[in-house]
């Protein structure tokens, strides 16, 4: 087999990490070229044109990673409320209508995802036994965790540094660090020496940065190509960002401690309750319950992101404004369309708005 997998910001790390440690065997890992604007052509040109963002930049990868001798392909399944469910089904046939013959292997993200997760993993390891299986899978998800602590690291620097750049040029030599050692012991050296790195960078002592959360739906809040690099632009503008979805968060509770009955979003829920009172499919339900949460905790603003017509963060979006927890918001929504410099326009003015609300309440 010749797996090719879609791009999802550093999830490649986690499956390359996965063939490190399982061995290649008779099964190849395809990974496709980074996310660019020839996979974003790929996607848009073959997809239906109201398939949302995340559907058109997927196909791209799965179309590019055909390009590259894939024959099994790596897909997420929903059975949500919203367009996830037919996802694979429909890219399925578009890659099959373009002349590949590929069997798409699909890892379910809505009920059964730990037995998912299992026997997608069993499926593609080269019959290599379990303890192998879950040693791979221990290291694979350190290196997710420590690109995520990474990450972490980074917003607090890039908003205060006084040289702007030299963070996100850290950041790029950890990720690339990061995903090429080869023991866990080395990846737990590396997040230290780049953490010290970080540390030595120069910061504006007076620094008081605006604190923004980013919310929403989780593909294009964790994938940077989707988002325009939107953390990277709000570093730029010396604002420090937080989120709390990340890739190993998102793998640790979904794919593993969902299924013991441990629900991360537990307190989210309950925040959004007096608002919106159920699942409403994608991440539409904590993204309200988010905005409720930062706004009790004293952020200075919410920042939304979601693919144009999705569903779910509609519904979140205009729900958003009737909360009594008073804090500004900001909902970006991505499609093709759009262009970074549309976006860069608004985040400056957005800012703007944060800092003289500050001001004023300081007073
Ligand atoms: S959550 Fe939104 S963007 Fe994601 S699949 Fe559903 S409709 Fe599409």
């Amino acid at each position: 087999m010749r797996v090719g997998i879609p791009h999802c910001g550093n999830a490649y790390v986690m499956a390359e990490a996965l063939v490190q440690k399982l061995g290649n065997g008779k099964n190849e890992l395809i990974i496709p070229p980074p996310t660019s604007h020839r996979t974003l052509d790929l996607g848009v040109k073959y997809s239906p044109v109201e398939a949302c963002l995340p559907f058109k930049l997927t196909l791209g990868n799965l179309i590019e990673a055909c390009e590259l001798g894939a024959d099994t392909l790596v897909h997420a399944r929903g059975t949500g409320v919203c367009r996830l469910g037919y996802y694979v089904k429909e890219q399925e046939q578009i890659v099959h209508d373009l002349g590949y013959d590929a069997r798409f292997l699909t890892l379910d993200v809505s009920q059964n995802k730990f037995r998912s997760i299992m026997s997608l993993i069993k499926e593609v390891a080269n019959d290599a036994p379990w303890p192998q299986i879950i040693s791979a899978l221990y290291f694979a998800m350190e290196k997710l965790f420590t690109l995520d602590k990474m990450e972490k690291a980074i917003h607090r620097v890039r908003a205060v540094e006084l040289e702007k750049g030299r963070a996100n040029q850290i950041h790029r030599e950890a990720v690339k660090a990061i995903s090429e050692a080869k023991m866990v012991g080395q990846v737990k050296n590396t997040a230290k020496e780049y953490i010290r790195k970080l540390d030595q960078v120069p910061k504006d002592p007076t620094g008081d940065p605006v604190k923004v959360s980013i919310v929403g739906e989780v593909f294009v809040v964790l994938d940077p190509f989707a988002n325009m690099d939107i953390e990277m632009e709000l570093g730029k503008l010396g604002v420090e960002v937080e989120r709390t979805m990340s890739l190993s968060r998102w793998v640790k509770y979904r794919l593993f401690l969902n299924y013991l009955g441990v629900n991360e979003w537990k307190e989210v829920h309950k925040a959004a309750m007096p608002y919106l009172k159920r699942n409403v499919g994608g991440d539409g339900w904590e993204s309200v319950g988010e905005k409720v949460v930062r706004a009790r905790e004293g952020y200075d603003g919410v920042i939304h992101l979601a693919p144009f017509t999705c569903m779910p963060e509609i519904v979140a979006q205009n729900i958003m404004p009737s909360t009594k927890e008073d804090i500004p918001v900001l909902t970006v929504l991505y499609d093709e369309q759009m262009a970074r410099p549309g976006m860069i326009t608004r985040l400056e003015a957005f800012v703007d708005l944060l800092k003289f609300r500050r001001r004023r309440m300081r007073k």
